[in-house]
Parts: structure tokens; sequence; C-alpha cells
């Protein structure tokens, strides 16, 4: 707790074992990053988060970078993500996704990236979108343009959690819409979050931007199943 605490004012520790960083260590130190639970998927068949959304909705491929699960390492990385102003360390963890896209040869013709949006209120209270300093972080790697408000988001679904499936299907099914379309049009995009779990967000996100004329969709997180 009081580690916690030190660490907003001196971010040299490790964000999730809170020992010291060396100089050369960055937010996380070597022993945690080598022991992050990263995800290894070559084929939609065999990975579990591009099966969770086949068949709901239209897209290339799904990588989430690490294997999330409650109470470890990963999900600890994803909410310091969402306090402290950490556009920073959102930055980095990008550009550890987009290391990793690198290898991949089927995702070499990206040309555009675009983050999935935080309702305007909800990013007025915490001061920045997760996503969009992810994709600028994936951007740096890879050299091509974020493209920030490609995506809006019309309601604010806060209370999903007290909802049915049914319900929270329906609440976030209409709550994207696209600001342009010229643009994508012929595009590969990479469509970029934090996380995926239940598969709703990213795939309402895909469901309007396959709206667009020869759009080919991929999806990097920085974690998921
Ligand atoms: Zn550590």
């Amino acid at each position: 707790m009081l580690r916690d605490f030190i660490n907003l004012i001196f971010p040299n520790y490790c964000i999730t074992c809170n020992s010291s960083l060396y100089k050369q260590e960055k937010f996380i130190c070597l022993q945690c990053k080598n022991e992050l639970p990263e995800l290894f998927y070559a084929a939609n068949t065999t990975n579990p988060a591009a099966k969770l959304l086949t068949g709901r909705t239209s897209f290339n491929t799904c990588l989430p970078l690490y294997y999330y699960q409650k109470g470890g390492k990963v999900q600890k990385i994803l909410k310091s993500l969402k306090y402290d102003n950490q556009t920073e360390l959102c930055e980095f963890l990008g550009s550890l996704i987009g290391i990793k896209l690198k290898s991949f040869d089927s995702l070499n013709d990206i040309d555009l990236i675009i983050p999935v949006p935080l309702h305007p209120d909800r990013e007025k209270i915490r001061g920045y979108n997760q996503s969009y300093y992810l994709g600028i972080g994936i951007a740096s790697v890879l050299n091509i343009d974020v493209l920030e408000k490609a995506i809006i988001r019309k309601v604010n679904n806060a209370t999903q959690t007290n909802k049915s499936r049914q319900e929270r299907w329906q609440n976030v099914n209409d709550i994207f819409t696209l600001s342009s379309t010229t643009s994508l049009i012929n595009q590969h995009v990479l469509l970029v979050d934090d996380v995926i779990t239940t598969g709703s967000t990213v795939e309402s996100c895909c469901n309007v931007l396959n709206k667009v004329n020869g759009i080919k969709i991929s999806i990097a997180t920085l974690a998921g199943a």
C-alpha cells in the first residue's frame, strides 16, 4: 500500500512486483517481464481470442499480447494503465505489442491504427484514453499513423456489469459510430484495445468498421484469453 503510494511519486519501482528498477529497466523489472505470460498464436483456429469473435463479426485476426488471469501480473498492469496519467506506460506497452506484431508476416501491410474510444466523459475524468496511447506505442514500432477519432462512442455504458449478456450486447451494439469512412476505404486497419474479455466491445467496433468498403480489420490488445 505504502509502496503503491511511493510509486506515484517516484515511479522507479516495478509496477508488478514493486522491486526497485535498474537504470536500464522501464516500468517492469526484467524478471517480471520474463514471467509475463506471452501468447503466441499463428492461426485463428488455435487462437482463443479469435475463436471468441469468430461468427460474431468479420475480421482478419485478433492477437492479445499477454494472457489475462484474475489476480495475476497482467491484471495489475491493466489496472495501472488506467490511473495516474500513465500515458508513457501505455506507450511502452504499446511498443511491446508492436514488436510482437512485426513478427507476423500477415500483419506487415497494416495501414492505420484505430483505438477503441473511451466515452468523452470518462476520458475527461481519466485525462486520456489508454487504448490511444497503446496505439501510439504500436505506431512507433510499425511506423504508421494512429487515427484517434475514427470510431466515436455515443453513450456511456458504465453500468454494464449489472446487465444480462443479451442486454450488454444490445447496449454495446449501438454505442459506436464512424466519424468518417473515406479515409478507411480499402485500408488494413489495426483495432487496438487494452483487454479482450467478452469480446463485445471489439465486436461492435468491428461491426461499424465493416460498413466501410474493402476494409480489412486486425485486432491487437495488451491482454486477453
Ligand atoms: Zn517486477
